[in-house]
């Protein structure tokens, strides 16, 4: 529920609706929106409570909240959310790349991607150190290396890091590490996963499910949000159709219902949705032109060598041409005066 205070209302009126929420056993946040203030109360309660609420000293409305995902939504804040990933502002006008190879395979290919990114205007830094791939005899990553080595890319090249991480006990050991914490496609609904990122003190970059809706991953956001993290970026992956001419179908249209139905910010993964190298500048420049806010890209210094993923990562050219075409789209659709691609962040 959301109880609108009413203009100019002062703490003590606010302090009795928190104590009538605390009574009742539900979480409350106190939410200032420009020059409204409003007390959200995202837990379950009924009618009665409701319209006790509303006849509170200083309220003005009391509602419940359209949607079952509360604290993500538009409701709870209109304004946009910016999540600051150790210095990189997501979601706040410019368009923030973040780019690098699928997996890390070796102190070597890392530094040479991390080198090469940054050149090209990468912001952020990925790599996989838990893979979580389809066949158990591909290979699975480096793990625990493989963290080492994104944390001495990050010192050397002063680039933030996200990495997947696949199991609640892993949380920790990658926030130790990474700057951002990324949630899968295949991990969407783990809740389990999603639990102990409210507490893993770091942004989380969470993927859509390959056969999820997007009220489905707006429902996964409130579950990391309810459990206390609230800095989550929401990215679109493509999802599973009948089409197989790429890897999956990117649902371009979800980038604006997205940005419609919540506060967070938006990203898309124009490497998984298109799964061939040559389509996924089409679908990089789509996204950014549907209002996204960055770009999560996989880029390989030799993408004929990767262990994972290499038919759909760009070559350093051919990240640099694509770095290049982004700029010339985000400067066409953003209003005037907003924060473009590159060091400007
Ligand atoms: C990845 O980013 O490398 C990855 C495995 O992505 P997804 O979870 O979207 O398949
Ligand atoms: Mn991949």
């Amino acid at each position: 529920m959301k109880a609108v205070m009413k203009p100019g209302t002062g703490l003590k009126e606010i302090g009795m609706v928190l104590a009538a929420a605390e009574l009742e056993g539900l979480s409350a946040y106190v939410v200032r929106d420009g020059d409204s203030v409003a007390v959200c109360m995202p837990g379950a309660c009924g009618a009665e409570f409701e319209s006790r609420i509303s006849r509170l000293p200083g309220v003005e409305s009391a509602a419940a909240f359209a949607r079952g995902f509360k604290i993500v939504s538009r409701e709870f804040r209109s304004g946009n959310t910016v999540v600051n990933v150790s210095g990189v502002r997501i979601g706040d006008g410019g368009t923030v790349i973040i780019a690098g190879p699928c997996a890390v395979e070796s102190r070597e290919q890392l530094m040479r991607s991390a080198e090469l990114m940054r050149e090209c205007g990468a912001h952020m830094l990925r790599g996989g150190a838990y893979k979580p791939r389809s066949s158990p005899y591909s290979f699975q990553g480096l793990k625990e290396e493989g963290l080492r080595i994104l944390s001495e890319a990050r010192e050397r090249f002063g680039m933030p890091i996200v990495t997947e991480v696949m199991s609640p006990s892993d949380v920790p050991i990658v926030a130790e590490h990474a700057d951002m914490l990324q949630v899968g496609s295949r991990n969407m609904q783990n809740t389990a996963l999603l639990e102990a990122l409210g507490s893993a003190g770091r942004p989380v970059l969470l993927k859509r499910g390959m056969m999820s809706t997007v009220e489905e991953l707006l429902l996964a956001a409130e579950y990391i949000a309810s459990a206390g993290n609230r800095s989550i970026v929401l990215c679109e992956r493509g999802i599973r159709t009948f089409e197989h001419v790429t890897r999956n179908t990117l649902d371009v249209a979800a980038v604006a219902v997205l940005k419609d139905l919540s506060h967070l910010p938006v990203i898309v993964d124009p490497s998984h949705a298109t799964g061939r190298r040559k389509y996924v500048k089409a679908a990089a420049l789509a996204g950014v032109a549907a209002g996204a806010d960055g770009l999560l890209v996989e880029a390989h210094p030799s993408p004929e060598d990767a262990l994972c993923d290499g038919e759909q990562s760009l070559s350093p050219p051919e990240f640099a041409d694509l770095c290049a075409s982004v700029q010339r789209v985000a400067e066409a659709v953003r209003p005037a005066g907003s924060r473009g691609v590159g060091g400007e962040l």
